[in-house]
């Protein structure tokens, strides 16, 4: 039709559009004089952060280019591995149990079950944080500077997504997995009044939360918290089945008898 534009979208993003689209991937859209690339290829369901490449009819363009009345969009997936902001990632509030699990393996997440969609864009652009969400809406918010789609339900989905997205540099049992703070070594005889005399009798290396003071040690679960940390760092392996150790495992990895936390 000479009065609309189309979207063609790869295999791996037609997911994003309405099930009667799906099967070829091809979204028609009424043609807009003022309407850019990236407004359309919004307008069929896809926020940018996703878009790798556009063509448009066929010569690779910006999203800032205008479309022809008759003309092809095609968009091709972000390339993955794809390089992660500076300032580490900042997950949406449904996101807990990722956020957790992306903790224990050492990366700099930010997440709290409170924040609105204004204060979340705000902080990942202030931090430097790409925003992980499940909300595509979101994620067209032009004040975004970095963000990305997390693909899955499960969490160890979701949890492979991201590493496979932009595979970062993992540092297993380094970070607090309730507040994501820098755990450093400290002395046995500093936290010794905190912990309970099996703890203190059984254990002699602990490190602390430089954010919340919560105390770690190697305990109880250690073993299933290593295999979790062995399948996700080894070949990047599926995780099924590690759902319950994991949470388990980071709940009484932090045992601590002063500070309760909520959500473990
Ligand atoms: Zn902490």
């Amino acid at each position: 039709m000479a009065d609309s534009v189309v979207v063609l979208l790869p295999p791996g993003l037609r997911f994003l559009l309405l099930p009667r689209d799906r099967g070829e991937g091809r979204r028609p859209l009424g043609f807009d004089p003022d309407a850019t690339v990236g407004h359309l290829v919004q307008a069929a369901g896809v926020p940018l952060t996703e878009v790798g490449r556009l063509r448009l009819d066929g010569d690779p363009v910006e999203g800032t280019a205008r479309a022809r009345s008759g003309s092809t969009i095609e968009v091709s997936e972000v390339a993955r591995p794809q390089r992660a902001a500076a300032g580490g990632f900042l997950l949406d509030v449904g996101l807990g149990a990722l956020a957790r699990r992306m903790r224990l393996l050492g990366l700099d997440t930010s997440w709290s079950n409170d924040a609105d969609d204004t204060e979340l864009v705000a902080r990942a652009a202030a931090e430097e944080r790409v925003l992980l969400t499940q909300d595509r809406q979101l994620l067209m918010r032009r004040a975004l500077p970095a963000g990305a789609l997390v693909r899955g339900s499960r969490p160890d989905d979701q949890l492979d997504d991201v590493l496979s997205r932009f595979a970062p540099p993992l540092a297993p049992l380094t970070r607090c997995t309730a507040c994501g703070g820098v755990l450093a070594p400290v002395p046995k005889e500093d936290v010794a009044d905190r912990l309970e005399p099996g703890t203190r009798r059984a254990y002699d290396d602990f490190s602390q939360c430089d954010a919340c003071g919560r105390v770690y040690w190697h305990g109880a679960h250690a073993r299933r918290i290593d295999r979790l940390i062995t399948t996700v760092v080894g070949g990047r392996a599926t995780l099924s089945g590690t759902t319950e150790h994991t949470q388990q495992g980071s709940a009484s990895a932090l045992r601590v008898r002063d500070t309760a936390d909520p959500r473990t």
